[in-house]
């Protein structure tokens, strides 16, 4: 991709992805851990919960089915006297509220003693009455009470003369209404949601009275695992539920798994904030850290860049390196010192390989290049050049009498004299032996004749001492000028250096020690060198 292809780029995204990647994971780590776990624990609480409410329903009703049972233990004075029962049952129902009402019926069903004094009416009909008539006791499944249209539960104990025969029945009436109050079991709208349900209809006890709202109870199966269902406002909670009242009842808690998870679901976004705050924080820090390692590897890229296109000479900026890694900060100073060195060695190649190292002219090689560019100039500037060929006159001599090393001494001083004469734009140099070549710039053939008159002159008078030998020399030179038009198998400089040449060879058979120019007619002579 071509956006992550740099250096930068690349460190940028990795950065973000090494931050984010573990992050991710460990949020859902995180929440799938904390969520099953959180469920459970809801579920432990809820389960534990029903079980108690259960438990304490059951315990409560055997406890008032205890309460009537006790009642009707003492039957005597109830049947006998009934100012004694009234005053019984009133001091019974102040002392046990959860009563409504008190009746005691006798045997043929009608009421004896009431308490309140509301209860009329026969009720051989019921089945409590039914079931008393045979010696048991019965707690009612619930009633809509004829009365007061209240929905109520009966609490029935037969009642026995001292002969044990039975005599009667006495019954106690309890509000469902307090069964939900005692147990905190009406409706609420907290998000804990206890229900008490007749157990075939699945209609809050609550509700009886308003219409037949259903409450969803848990799916059965394993009761130790939490299952996450669909309640009657289509929330996703998790719930228990238990048989009451031997199966008549279903004790029914519900929460919503958004509630248990509430919690938990803001600390993971505090969490995912904190997170991307430290990302924030932390971006100048990679910046700096990148632009650290960026701005070095920039410049070595640059550099080497140039390198290749042959240019060695950009200098290497300084950086901050207290923002720059070490390995980064040896590699750009070591490379700064390799271009540096690369580049003294690439100009001192190109002195060596352009000199001549005996005399500190130019060689063969650089004289195709600057013969070639004065040249050049020279037609831009629509001025003339002219090319002077110089040989030391009888130099064989000079070796042979005084020695090779004198003779070398001959031909540095040969050069000093031809640099001294001519100009900074011309240029000089020793082609090999002791024949030199120079390239006059802007110099018609006059001035290269004045010139290379010059050069012989001072060669003539300069005495050359060395290893105890004190001598003079001559030169020979042939002077010729640039042509505009050339022997095109030839290039401008090579023709002018052999015209030169040929009057080089004017010069030599013509006694030596002067000057002679090329002229046209010399085209058709052989420029062969003289014995
Ligand atoms: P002419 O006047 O015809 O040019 O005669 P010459 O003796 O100068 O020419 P020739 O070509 O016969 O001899 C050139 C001599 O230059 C031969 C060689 O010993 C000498 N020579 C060439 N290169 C060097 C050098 O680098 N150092 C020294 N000392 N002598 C050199
Ligand atoms: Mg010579
Ligand atoms: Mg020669």
């Amino acid at each position: 991709m071509l956006i992550f292809s740099t250096i930068e780029s690349k460190l940028r995204a990795y950065t973000v992805i090494l931050l984010t990647l573990p992050l991710l994971a460990a949020c859902i780590a995180f929440y799938a851990i904390m969520r099953q776990a959180n469920i459970t624990n809801a579920y432990h609480d809820i389960y534990t919960e029903t079980s108690y409410t259960k438990y304490s329903i059951n315990t409560w009703l055997e406890h008032r089915a205890g309460d009537i049972e006790h009642v009707a233990a003492t039957p005597s004075a109830l049947l006998k006297d009934p100012k004694f029962t009234s005053d019984f049952f009133k001091a019974f129902l102040k002392s046990h509220e959860d009563f409504k009402s008190l009746v005691l019926f006798d045997t043929a069903g009608n009421v004896r003693t009431s308490i309140p004094e509301t209860q009329r009416g026969n009720v051989a009909d019921r089945e409590y009455f039914a079931r008393a008539r045979k010696g048991l006791a019965t707690t009612t499944s619930l009633l809509k009470s004829r009365l007061s249209g209240e929905y109520i539960i009966i609490v029935a104990h037969p009642m026995q003369d001292e002969k044990g025969a039975f005599s009667g029945v006495l019954t106690g009436a309890i509000s469902i209404n307090t069964i939900l109050q005692t147990f905190s079991l009406s409706y609420s709208s907290n998000s804990w949601r206890p229900f008490l349900l007749d157990a075939q209809t699945h209609i809050p006890l609550a509700d009886m009275e308003s219409g037949s709202a259903k409450i969803i109870p848990p799916p059965d199966g394993d009761t130790d695992t939490p299952q996450i269902y669909r309640n009657s406002d289509n929330a996703r909670v998790i719930g228990a539920s238990m048989p009451a009242k031997g199966g008549e009842w279903l004790v029914v808690m519900e929460k919503p798994v958004a509630e248990i998870l509430g919690g938990m679901e803001r600390m993971l976004l505090v969490l995912a904030i904190a997170s991307l705050g430290t990302m924030v924080a932390l971006l100048p820090y990679i910046r700096r850290f990148s632009s650290g390692v960026v701005g070095p590897v920039k410049t070595i890229s640059a550099l080497s860049t140039r390198m290749l296109e042959g240019q060695y000479d950009a200098e290497c900026i300084l950086i901050d390196t207290n923002r720059t890694p070490v390995e980064i900060a040896t590699l750009y100073d070591n490379f700064c010192k390799m271009s540096e060195r690369l580049s003294r060695y690439v100009e001192e190649l190109e002195v060596y390989t352009s000199t001549d190292p005996l005399t500190g002219l130019g060689n063969r090689r650089s004289l195709q290049k600057e013969g070639a560019r004065i040249i050049e100039m020279c037609k831009r500037s629509g001025t003339q050049c002219s090319c002077l060929v110089l040989d030391l006159d009888h130099f064989k001599r000079v070796n042979d009498a005084y020695g090779h090393p004198t003779g070398d001494v001959a031909l540095q001083t040969a050069s000093a004299i031809i640099m001294r004469n001519i100009r900074k734009a011309d240029f000089a140099a020793r082609l090999g032996g002791e024949e030199f070549t120079v390239i006059a710039s802007h110099t018609p053939t006059d001035q290269a004749l004045v010139l290379a008159e010059r050069i012989r002159a001072d060669v003539e008078r300069t005495s050359i001492t060395h290893d105890g030998h004190t001598f003079t020399m001559t030169i020979s030179v042939g002077v010729a000028p640039v042509s505009a038009s050339c022997d095109s198998s030839a290039t401008p400089l090579d023709d002018v250096i052999s015209k030169a040449d040929c009057a080089l060879y004017k010069a030599k058979n013509n006694g030596r020690n002067r000057v002679e120019q090329w002229h046209a007619e010399d085209a058709t002579m052989s420029c062969k060198h003289h014995q």
